[in-house]
């Protein structure tokens, strides 16, 4: 049984393994289902840890990957460039402020903030100047890398290596939901936090910030004009700005960028998980013409030493290009405002359950359980929900191809899940 062959040899990642149910086995996924052995169908309501954009097993992707696949399945891309990679950063730039215009490659999540925060660090030092701190906010996650833990230290996931991140200067995050209070206050607070800080201000190289939501740590939404006064703050500061739109880009938050409603064009812009519409791994960090051009020289010694053996990989860029017109296409626009209406209609009748902090923005929405019990995941499971709460959170970011049908139902078997519980 595959089940035993996977306990025999494999080490799951997020997972402790001596407790770990056991694995679901997945055989095929199909548009807004993944497959189990049985044929049993799980309805992906966290679009597979916030890559898929437009459904599993898209036809147009799929055929899109094959046939660069017999074109050019990769080449290295120092000393070498081709189409699929040209024609992405082309196409996404003209959704991005024009200012953002310099596009670098990489695989992941993590490697698309290593690499920001590597230019931004190496930047000042062109300018001679040495800033070796870093900016961000109390529950960042940025990934899993040294630098990505080091900015993300106060994220909750990676205690263990405390010792060895560079420093960090943390500002609380105000997060904030339907009803909130106490929210002014909580502001005022980060705001107050964050001009303490900034005596350090001519050793901070930039601030890193998931832009209105942060996900991880568990879909925890904040108001725009908070993050305005930050930035106001921070810039006139002369510290660099970072928006790692990892999870938040390619439509989630309602726009195409969590950047386009706020109208601020940050000094780099990570993206992944969306990028390729959840088919291949693929990354970028966006940057402006002031920061390239400070790596120009006449030697190698202020170019940008980074690199990945993958770097652009050819299928990747296809599968990109793919996803990204699939995104600009009438029909995905209105597939975004109609989840956007469905959670706003669903989240109003879970007023009565025993949840609190309801909150949503664009396609995510997420509200706390009272008291969750161990098993929350399971039951969802048994229902046939592929959900994955985040300590008591729950929330749902389904894929765009999900029918009003399916999310409704989702939310019915929610509903069913949490009537248990009262
Ligand atoms: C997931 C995530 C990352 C890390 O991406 P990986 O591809 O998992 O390395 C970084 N930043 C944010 C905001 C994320 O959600």
């Amino acid at each position: 049984m595959l089940l035993n062959r996977d306990k025999a040899i494999m080490w799951h990642p997020f997972t402790q393994q001596k407790t770990a149910k056991d694995m679901i086995a997945i055989k095929s996924a199909k548009g807004s289902y993944v497959y189990d052995e049985k044929d049993h169908g799980y309805l992906d309501l966290i679009s597979s840890w916030w890559v898929t954009l437009h459904g599993h097993g898209h036809r147009a992707i799929a055929k899109s990957i094959y046939e660069q696949a017999k074109t050019l399945e990769h080449v290295l891309f120092a000393g070498f460039t081709h189409e699929p990679a040209v024609s992405l950063c082309e196409g996404l730039q003209a959704l991005l402020p024009k200012q953002l215009s310099r596009f670098f490659f990489s695989d992941n999540g993590s490697t698309a903030v290593e690499v920001a925060l590597k230019m931004a660090y190496q930047y000042w030092r062109h300018l001679g100047q040495e800033k070796p701190l870093f900016l961000s906010f109390e529950g960042g996650y940025h990934g899993d890398t040294f630098g990505a833990m080091s900015v993300g230290s106060k994220s909750g996931f990676h205690h263990p290596f405390q010792k060895l991140f560079f420093e960090c200067l943390t500002i609380p995050y105000p997060h904030t939901w339907k009803g909130d209070k106490d929210i002014e206050t909580k502001e005022q607070h980060a705001l107050q936090v964050l001009k303490n800080h900034l005596q350090k201000s001519h050793k901070i190289a930039a601030f890193i910030l998931e832009p209105l939501v942060q996900g991880a740590s568990g879909m925890r939404m904040c108001r725009p004009q908070f993050i305005h006064d930050v930035i106001n703050l921070v810039r006139d500061n002369n510290i660099l700005v970072i928006f790692d739109e990892v999870m938040t880009g390619f439509g989630r938050t309602g726009t195409f960028f969590a950047l386009d409603q706020l109208h601020i064009t940050p000094d780099f812009l990570c993206l992944s998980k969306g990028l390729t519409g959840g088919f291949l791994p693929l990354a970028l960090t966006v940057t402006s013409e002031k920061i390239y051009e400070s790596f120009l020289g006449d030697d190698f010694q202020t170019a940008f030493a980074h690199g990945h053996s993958y770097t652009a990989n050819p299928l990747a860029c296809r599968a990109g290009l793919t996803s990204l017109a699939l995104l600009q296409k009438p029909r995905c626009q209105r597939a975004i405002k109609n989840i956007h209406k469905i959670h706003t209609k669903e989240l109003q009748k879970l007023q009565e359950m025993p949840v609190e902090k309801i909150r949503l923005m664009g396609t995510i929405a997420a509200f706390d359980i009272k008291n969750p019990p161990m098993d929350l995941r399971q039951r969802f499971y048994e229902k046939g929900l592929l959900l994955r709460p985040l300590g008591k959170t729950v929330y749902i970011l389904p894929p765009y191809c999900m029918t009003s049908q399916e999310l409704h139902k989702a939310y019915e078997s929610i509903r069913d899940v949490l009537h248990v519980l009262t």
